[in-house]
């Protein structure tokens, strides 16, 4: 995982760079490239791989691929273009491909299977997509209700995709959160804002689902597909230890219709 430090390292360019090329709300990355004389290519690679930035002794090219979702003016597509905007404003990782030490790869979206560099291209990526202020002044303050549609609303301004946006959100949003990511009623991945109580969980990644839960009982029941807000017990998710457990927790669930995955927001008000 990416150190602290490092993240500020990283954050801090990302915030440079979107500060460089601000558009109507958005970090223009287009702008961005061609002001750093990048080449770039939005094609049909088929599967091999979202995006990748190659150097080939003298200049830069970035190719995205279309055939995976990655089309100009996408969510998926500017995340992808992000990444890979990543691997040559990061100091360590452009001089590394134009030295040779470092060797051009295929990025690709997979949570969990992943490298320290692009761990690193991806936070990258969601601070210039999400820079800090602006994420939070749009989030609205504290004391502001929170649900899924903070965060679809956020996504739709940002141009962001759903899961970046709330991997953000639970970094630096204005209201704690824990998301679950699943699919086939498996756990996939979590993330959770620093202030949300820190219990243990009843699933494990890679394993299944509570049964308790919105998502859970959407995987093993017909027929039951919420997407409205849910009071859910603590314990559900939980091994709620201590009396914050006394308050109402919500979830709501978001569900990808392209990529078969759930987003499990829980929080309490
Ligand atoms: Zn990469």
């Amino acid at each position: 995982m990416i150190t602290p430090h490092r993240k500020k390292t990283i954050s801090d360019i990302a915030h440079y760079v979107a500060s460089q090329f601000y558009q109507s709300n958005k970090t223009d990355l287009i702008a961005a490239a061609k002001f750093e004389g990048l080449n770039f290519y939005h094609d049909h690679y088929e599967d091999s791989f979202d995006g990748m930035l190659l150097y080939d002794d003298k200049d830069f090219h970035i190719h995205i691929n279309i055939d995976r979702g990655n089309g100009l003016e996408t969510k998926r597509g500017n995340f992808t273009f992000a990444h890979e905007l990543g691997h040559y404003f990061i100091d360590e990782h452009r001089i590394g491909l134009m030295t040779g030490v470092l060797k051009s790869h295929a990025s690709l979206h997979e949570v969990n299977q992943k490298n320290i560099i692009e761990f690193e291209a991806d936070y990258f990526a969601s601070c210039l997509l999400m820079p800090e202020q602006r994420f939070r002044s749009f989030s609205g303050g504290r004391g502001k209700k929170f649900s899924l549609e903070t965060i679809t609303n956020l996504s739709d301004a940002f141009q962001s995709s759903m899961l970046a946006t709330v991997l953000r959100f639970a970094e630096i949003g204005t209201h704690e959160i824990t998301a679950v990511i699943s699919e086939n009623n498996t756990a996939k991945w979590f993330a959770q804002s620093r202030d949300f109580p820190k219990w243990a969980f009843r699933f494990k990644v890679g394993q299944q689902l509570p049964s308790a839960t919105v998502a859970g009982e959407f995987f093993t029941k017909t027929n039951s597909k919420y997407t409205t807000i849910e009071d859910v017990e603590p314990n559900n998710w939980f091994y709620a230890n201590d009396n914050r457990a006394n308050r109402t927790m919500h979830e709501q669930c978001y569900y990808s219709n392209s990529y078969g995955y759930v987003i499990s927001l829980i929080w309490f008000d």
